[in-house]
């Protein structure tokens, strides 16, 4: 049985994002506020074997792709084993975003479990400017890791990269830069408004048309592939090895394409990051629920999975969603 399943508005739904832990070793101004947050109790995280029975009972209605994330996922004990756990469910497309500062030692291992390839967040190249955005984080580690994913095949290695107007859009050229000569895919993603000490305001966000126009200062871009597969709209600078991505959740939203659900940490399933609905499946999973009571829920969780969010550059707030460290960013 591996039939793929539709939700009410036509859209195919095979992409999972799991978030296995709420805790991160960063402390990115943009994703998480100041002030300390409280993490999830030990028990209210979901265990390993929990975690695949969800991925297998997704599986069984036509599941393809899943990305680990969360918090900071490395930062979970024993990740290589539960990632060979859900290689093992017969997942084609198991990837991971991670700010990289403990992927370097762990690289080979993953690949070797099964993890295909990183998404790595980067915001700045200069070492001064990452440790305040990410309140103390060493870029060096950063560096060491994407060399190490690329040595281990965690390929290609998108850089997930957030411009804020005052912060590092300065930068925004010296990304697109790295292209010319790496294979790497450096995604341009549109600030959104979470809960990060009011930092989100309309005129810090930047759209994604404005990155691309700055970065057509660089070089004719050839636009390559378009949505159907992801929310990533793709360029290449004429020549140059790698790929440039924008993804628009805010100026040109992709919910017309949105093939995703999100499973929390605490083991609630999210239709939309941007909606606060969601289905509890840990309760029931620790309650003895059958294979069918689950698969009941997860079926649940499409039905009510909007048909889009109403968010803009005009209408969004500061506070439009949670931390994104606690969701699965
Ligand atoms: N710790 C991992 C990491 O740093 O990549 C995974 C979790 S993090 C929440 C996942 C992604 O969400 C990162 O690429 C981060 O840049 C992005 N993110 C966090 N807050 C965001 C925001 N307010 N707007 C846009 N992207 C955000």
């Amino acid at each position: 049985m591996n039939h793929p399943i539709k939700d009410r508005f036509d859209r195919r739904i095979d992409y999972l994002r799991i978030s296995i832990t709420d805790k991160c070793n960063l402390k990115c101004l943009y994703c998480r506020p100041p002030k300390k947050i409280k993490y999830f109790a030990e028990d209210q995280v979901l265990k390993d074997g929990e975690i695949v029975k969800i991925v297998q009972i997704v599986r069984r209605h036509g599941l393809r792709k899943v990305r680990i994330t969360g918090g900071e996922p490395l930062v979970r004990k024993n990740i290589t084993d539960l990632i060979a756990s859900i290689k093992r469910t017969g997942i084609r497309d198991l990837s991971l975003t991670t700010n990289g500062i403990k992927l370097s030692k762990q690289a080979r291992a993953l690949k070797e479990a099964g993890l295909d390839r990183v998404n790595i967040s980067l915001d700045t190249l200069k070492s001064d400017k990452y440790k305040m955005i990410t309140r103390g984080g060493d870029i060096r580690l950063v560096w060491k890791s994407i060399e190490e994913a690329e040595r281990a095949g965690l390929t290609p290695i998108k850089i997930n990269m957030v411009p804020i107007r005052g912060i590092n859009d300065d930068e925004v050229l010296d990304f697109a830069s790295l292209t010319i000569k790496n294979n790497f895919h450096i995604r341009f993603i549109e600030f959104m408004p979470a809960t990060c000490s009011g930092l989100w305001k309309k005129d810090t966000c930047i759209k994604s048309s404005d990155i691309l126009k700055s970065i057509s200062t660089l070089g004719k871009l050839e636009q390559f592939e378009f949505r159907g597969k992801g929310p990533s709209r793709n360029y290449r600078i004429k020549g140059a090895s790698g790929v440039i991505g924008v993804i628009s959740p805010l100026s040109d939203h992709f919910c017309n394409y949105c093939n995703r659900l999100r499973l929390t940490a605490n083991g609630k399933i999210r239709p939309c990051l941007f909606s606060k609905k969601e289905v509890d499946i840990m309760t029931a999973l620790r309650s003895g629920a059958s294979d069918e009571e689950l698969e009941q829920l997860f079926l649940h969780a499409i039905e009510i999975k909007p048909q889009g969010h109403s968010l803009n550059e005009e209408n969004a707030s500061s506070s439009h969603i949670d931390t994104m460290s606690k969701i699965g960013g």
